[in-house]
């Protein structure tokens, strides 16, 4: 079951976009079924899931964070996660570039971006973000590498509402990249889609799109 839907996802991806399985609350067996199947890049949402996930399952998975995160728990995925895709303060990406620089590590991160119309979700607005790049203070972090951004669509059945929105980030995206960091070949992560909303995402230029229960079925939460 596992494979075959992970099969059929990845069989819809265009070159240049990357599958995020995102497989938080469920259990290692079902991770085991996709990296069988091939599948070695993973989201989960929650510190202490992914470390003991982390810690049990073979050591060339890639981990993606993609939950919020609480400056009290970097330190514990510090030491082995790929990417964070939802960095939405400059506080948090301070944080991560001091427990960054104890380990001797550089770690790859997204900014977040708030794109949706529901207030829950986290992320920073686009203004909020261009008053940040423009400080050049993130300059000085050398333990932290900004390779992208993150978002979240609003949770609707109004497609061109979440077009829409995709796209804006999109262009933001563009913006950025043009105005910081044109000349940082690592600069090219755009993460957006989920499962109900990955194929607007791609369309609307997603790198990396984050797919949970199209794949490992509906979580029990
Ligand atoms: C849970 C989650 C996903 C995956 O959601 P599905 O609808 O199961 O595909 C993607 N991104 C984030 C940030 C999530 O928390």
């Amino acid at each position: 079951m596992i494979a075959e839907n992970l099969k059929q996802v990845l069989s819809e991806l265009p070159e240049g976009v990357r599958l995020v399985a995102v497989s938080k609350f469920h259990p290692n067996e079902a991770i085991e079924e996709a990296y069988r199947a091939g599948q070695r890049v993973f989201g989960e949402s929650k510190v202490q899931e992914m470390t003991a996930k982390y810690e049990s399952l073979p050591k060339d998975i890639e981990w993606h964070f993609i939950g919020h995160l609480q400056t009290n728990k970097i330190k514990y995925i510090v030491p082995y996660v790929a990417l964070i895709h939802g960095v939405d303060s400059y506080k948090l990406l301070v944080e991560i570039n001091r427990q960054a620089a104890k380990m001797g590590r550089t770690v790859n991160c997204l900014l977040q971006l708030h794109i949706a119309r529901e207030e829950t979700k986290f992320g920073f607005s686009f203004e909020e973000c261009r008053e940040m790049l423009a400080s050049g203070e993130w300059k000085d972090l050398a333990h932290v590498r900004i390779c992208g951004l993150m978002g979240m669509a609003t949770n609707t059945d109004n497609t061109e509402q979440i077009k829409a929105e995709f796209c804006s980030l999109d262009s933001f995206f563009q913006e950025v990249k043009s105005s910081w960091f044109a000349h940082e070949e690592s600069f090219r992560e755009l993460s957006m889609g989920m499962s109900h909303d990955y194929h607007e995402a791609i369309d609307a230029g997603s790198t990396l799109i984050r797919v949970g229960s199209r794949i490992f079925g509906e979580r029990n939460y």
